[in-house]
């Protein structure tokens, strides 16, 4: 069996192979399935931003692979969380041809001496699939911690650097990807979906 992720980032699809791996599943993208869909990423929720993509994907696809999809984002609690400044618009935030550098500094700027207890803040990921049957399946999961008050590390990417783990006592950007893997929102939603999924087709 196939799932067609629809993605063209190059990092979530290594995630993903990486944790469906033994599970038989032949991972591959929209475009190598010759699909191409762009939907707007109107939702109001991850969840639905996550079907928007997966349900665009399915409807041109051939309907006997599994149709994957995943939403992300960075909710800060002090600007407006979910749907708030970033959250379900943290892609868009400041634009797209913004470098991440310039958007983890504005967002430093925003929140100012804002204490460390009302800088909470949680990285958001659902991860929808559409199985051949129209049947759909939703997660989410999320990644706690804090906004730092500087810009710290070079491993990962988007606001990984401004994103402190207290038990960690580093930014996200500041540990392994393997590290962050076991951790993170993303991680921890594929491998969420991994179990809901070997279920349905048992
Ligand atoms: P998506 O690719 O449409 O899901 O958008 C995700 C947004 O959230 C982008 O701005 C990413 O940079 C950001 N984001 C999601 N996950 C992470 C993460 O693990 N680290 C840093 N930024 C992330």
């Amino acid at each position: 069996m196939k799932i067609i992720f629809a993605t063209g980032n190059k990092n979530k699809l290594q995630e993903i192979c990486s944790i469906m791996e033994g599970t038989g599943y032949d991972i591959i993208t929209a475009s190598e399935a010759g699909i191409d869909a762009d939907p707007e990423e109107n939702g109001e929720s991850f969840e639905e931003n996550a079907l928007i993509k997966a349900r665009a994907v399915y409807e041109l696809s051939d309907k006997s692979s599994v149709v994957m999809s995943d939403d992300s984002g960075l909710c800060i609690d002090a600007l407006g969380g979910e749907k708030g400044l970033l959250g379900i618009h943290s892609a868009r935030f400041m634009g797209h041809d913004t470098s991440y550098d310039e958007k983890n500094r504005e967002i430093l700027k925003r929140l100012g001496d804002t204490p460390d207890e009302e800088r909470t803040a949680r990285f958001v990921c659902s991860a929808a699939a559409i199985l051949p049957s129209g049947r759909e399946i939703v997660v989410r999961e999320t990644m706690e911690g804090v906004i730092s008050h500087e810009i710290a590390g070079a491993n990962g990417f988007g606001y990984d650097p401004i994103f402190y783990l207290p038990e960690f006592g580093r930014t996200s950007a500041e540990i392994s990807p393997e590290a962050k893997n076991l951790i993170s929102h993303r991680g921890k939603a594929l491998r969420h979906m991994r179990a809901v999924l070997e279920e349905a087709v048992r």
